[in-house]
């Protein structure tokens, strides 16, 4: 692997390598891009099959993470750390320890927090080296609310621009997964009056959701081809793909499903079906508004969080200006909102000041 030719390719600033051999860590953190501030992602751990993997898995979410905090309009860039193993095997207080003081040494650049495989326990162990984290319970804590909220603004958003109101009652969403953020955000959809049409993998929580939220419980494949006004994936990525967009009937998406997207071509083809797409990275970034408190080094503030939150809607609606004014699909325009405001605060930044 050509790694400078790797980091060229998308300007990524800085790749580290971290290793122990007594606690067996094999950790690679991804700085991609600083300009707005330091660098946050979370870390995951991963049974990669080869060491290029890693990196390339690596430097891929560190990218999209620099995208995602930029169009929240924070102050703070992209990163992301994976570490390397099966994690049924290699979970120790030592690794997660050593892994902290690597986290440490880098001074601030990089921020770090829960990801896949990485529990609110061993993110405990990481911050007895390193106060450089964010999620812990006795902070910002569980996101998922925060998110769910988030999703509910980019709903109301996606209606807005096609029928020109925010009026959710009356609305039919089908929502992909009723987890730690699907199933809030029923609820709030619920209050508001929508018509639900639900799945999930486990049949209680649909029977639990026809019952309290009076929505229709469907099949885990049957939820592409429903007649809806939204469809909201919060399971799982890449379900926007061949099969799936052959059976839409819907006329948004808005979900807080990572990389809804199989390949940017599905976004291309959403586009030409005449399906608005809210772009998963602004609509599900309710859980990164949710730890600026914590990076900060602020005492939580629920209401304030509740109230940055809101402001998702007013980035989706700036996404829809965007993809408007070039005359682009939604995900592109995501994407370039994120990269002008980069470009616009890099400008601002060579001002001289001591
Ligand atoms: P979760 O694990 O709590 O919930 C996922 C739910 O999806 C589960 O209830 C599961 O039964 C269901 N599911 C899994 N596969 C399914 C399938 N094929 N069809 C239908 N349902 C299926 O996860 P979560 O925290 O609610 O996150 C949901 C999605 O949102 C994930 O993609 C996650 O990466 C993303 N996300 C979450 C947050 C957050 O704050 N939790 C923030 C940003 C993005």
């Amino acid at each position: 692997m050509e790694i400078f030719k790797k980091l060229e390719e998308y300007d990524y600033e800085e790749l580290i390598f971290c290793q122990d051999k007594s606690s067996g860590l094999k950790a690679i953190i991804a700085i991609h891009d600083t300009t707005l501030g330091p660098a946050l992602g979370g870390t995951r751990i991963w049974d990669y099959e080869t060491e290029e993997e890693a990196v390339e898995d690596a430097l891929r979410l560190a990218r999209g993470m620099t995208y995602k905090n930029a169009a929240v309009g924070l102050d703070i860039g992209g990163a992301k750390a994976v570490i390397i193993g099966d994690p049924k095997k290699i979970k120790s207080e030592e690794l997660f320890r050593a892994f902290g003081r690597f986290v440490e040494g880098l001074n601030g650049r990089y921020i770090t927090g829960e990801d896949m495989n990485v529990t609110t326990e061993d993110m405990s162990y990481i911050n007895r080296e390193t106060n450089y984290l964010v999620g812990l319970e006795e902070n910002s804590g569980n996101p998922s609310p925060v998110t769910a909220f988030g999703v509910f603004k980019g709903i109301q958003a996606g209606l807005n621009e096609l029928y020109g109101s925010d009026d959710i009652n009356g609305k039919t969403v089908a929502i992909q997964g009723l987890g730690a953020v699907g199933w809030p955000l029923a609820e709030l959809l619920h209050e508001a009056g929508a018509k639900l049409i639900v799945t999930t993998r486990d049949q209680e929580t649909i029977a639990k959701a026809e019952e309290e939220l009076g929505a229709t419980g469907v099949g885990l494949d049957e939820i592409y081809g429903v007649e809806c006004d939204v469809f909201s994936p919060c399971a799982r990525g890449a379900i926007i793909n061949d099969s799936s967009i052959e059976q839409l009937k819907c006329k948004i998406i808005a979900g807080s499903a990572n990389n809804q997207l199989a390949e940017s071509r599905h976004g291309d083809i959403l586009d030409e079906k005449g399906i608005l797409y809210v772009p998963d990275y602004v609509v599900n970034s309710g859980g990164v508004i949710n730890v600026i408190d914590d990076i900060l080094g602020r005492k939580y503030n629920r209401e304030k969080t509740l109230a940055n939150a809101a402001k998702i809607y007013d980035s989706c609606k700036k996404v829809f200006a965007i993809a408007k004014r070039d005359n682009i699909p939604t995900y592109k325009a995501a994407d370039i909102m994120a990269e002008e405001r980069i470009a616009a605060v890099r400008k601002v930044k060579s001002i001289y000041n001591k």
